[in-house]
């Protein structure tokens, strides 16, 4: 028996991120859908016609946090970003993208899906 503690769940909410900021609406952001759990809104340096951002309300650094505390709220956020697309009318096709540690491009560190369509994407990725 491993009698080691549970790692703590991080904090709902971290103070100093500038996402949390967003979803407690003390910084401004161009919401395009709202649930329970998500908000999405626009891209501020947007790198398509669509860029919208999928946040869960709840502050977990990255999808690998994601994965080991609330694993369930990983597919809440992917039917999120699908519906975001749909709503987007992104019918000819769309890239979700989730950054997830620095030299992956992650540079806010509360976990996003990025929703990217409009226009046409180059694999692989640079
Ligand atoms: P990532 O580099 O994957 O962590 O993505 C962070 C994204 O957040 C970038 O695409 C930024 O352009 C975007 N971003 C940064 N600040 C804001 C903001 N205030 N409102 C909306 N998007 C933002
Ligand atoms: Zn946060």
């Amino acid at each position: 028996m491993d009698d080691a503690p549970a790692p703590a769940a991080p904090e709902a909410v971290d103070p100093d991120c500038l996402f949390c900021l967003i979803v407690s609406g003390e910084i401004p952001a161009d919401i395009v859908r709202e649930t329970d759990r998500t908000i999405a809104f626009r891209d501020i340096s947007p790198q398509a016609p669509t860029h919208v951002l999928v946040v869960p309300r709840r502050h977990y650094r990255d999808l690998a946090a994601v994965v080991n505390f609330d694993p369930a709220l990983a597919g809440v956020i992917a039917q999120e970003a699908v519906a975001v697309a749909r709503a987007q009318g992104l019918d000819d096709g769309y890239r979700i993208v989730v950054n997830t540690g620095a030299e992956a491009g992650q540079t806010v560190f509360h976990v996003h899906a990025h929703v990217l369509g409009g226009r046409s994407f180059a694999w692989p990725p640079g």
